[in-house]
């Protein structure tokens, strides 16, 4: 909704689609996105996120950390700086530079589920359908990932997330890498990712589901393909793991695919 009021005021998809990005990075019931994430195996909250136009214009930050919306910083990384990502303390130092505040962002629910995950310290990523069998097992992974078209034929893409719950300190996922979590390009449509992130990276699998598109596939066909590719690569991992993929083409036309329901 945050992003559809940009575009139904005749805004930019990109307006709109960092406008629902922050929308997922402010919800205080989000346990996967932005200022109610869950840490990182050291009790440290990390935030990754990218934003790209389909003029292959681009912008991330990952790793970062005590800055609530991430993908304004990334915005912030492809408009005013020569470069496409920024990571760590670099990132942070250039959001404060950016006028953007620091706030110490672990939320005490977030540290209670840390301390509890410490009593066994297992890092086991779940699937969501797995996930609904077991009574008060919360979201360990997710992303905010967000695809739009506005009316002057553009396009553009957004995503963000705490990653992993319990992954190393210093992992960083697909969302922040252009290709991985996220590629538009407004010659063909634009796709984006969610689940385990080292499958999507291994796979370049969003610019895969793009390039699929641009071969003539429908954005769901290029969905299911790309998660063939990643099952193909990995068919006894893949059992236990969740991926998933969103596309919208130049034509408006849109598709999703799982790899495990839910
Ligand atoms: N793709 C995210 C990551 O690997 C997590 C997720 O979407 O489930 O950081």
């Amino acid at each position: 909704q945050a992003a559809w009021q940009v575009l139904a005021k005749g805004g930019s998809a990109l307006d709109a689609v960092e406008a629902g990005a922050r929308w997922a990075e402010g919800d205080l019931c989000n346990s996967t996105v932005g200022r109610c994430g869950n840490p990182d195996r050291d009790g440290v909250l990390t935030l990754d996120a990218s934003i790209m136009d389909g003029d292959g214009r681009c912008g991330s930050v990952a790793a970062l950390q005590d800055i609530v919306h991430p993908v304004s910083v990334a915005r912030r990384v492809m408009e005013k700086t020569p470069h496409v990502m920024l990571v760590g303390e670099g990132a942070q130092q250039f959001a404060v530079e950016q006028g953007f505040a620091k706030e110490k962002l672990l939320t005490p629910e977030a540290e209670k589920a840390w301390r509890e995950w410490l009593k066994t310290a297992k890092y086991q990523p779940q699937i969501n359908a797995e996930r609904a069998k077991l009574p008060g097992n919360k979201e360990n992974h997710d992303t905010l990932g967000m695809l739009a078209l506005d009316a002057s034929g553009k396009l553009a893409g957004a995503c963000t997330t705490s990653g992993m719950a319990w992954k190393m300190h210093g992992r960083v996922g697909d969302s922040p890498i252009v290709g991985a979590g996220l590629y538009v390009d407004n010659e063909v449509g634009g796709a984006t990712a969610s689940g385990v992130g080292e499958e999507m990276i291994r796979n370049a699998a969003s610019f895969l589901v793009v390039e699929l598109m641009r071969q003539g596939r429908s954005p769901a066909d290029a969905c299911r393909e790309a998660i063939d590719r990643v099952v193909r690569k990995r068919p006894q991992a893949s059992k236990t793991l969740q991926v998933c993929f969103l596309a919208l083409n130049k034509d408006g036309e849109v598709g999703a695919f799982a790899l495990h329901k839910g």
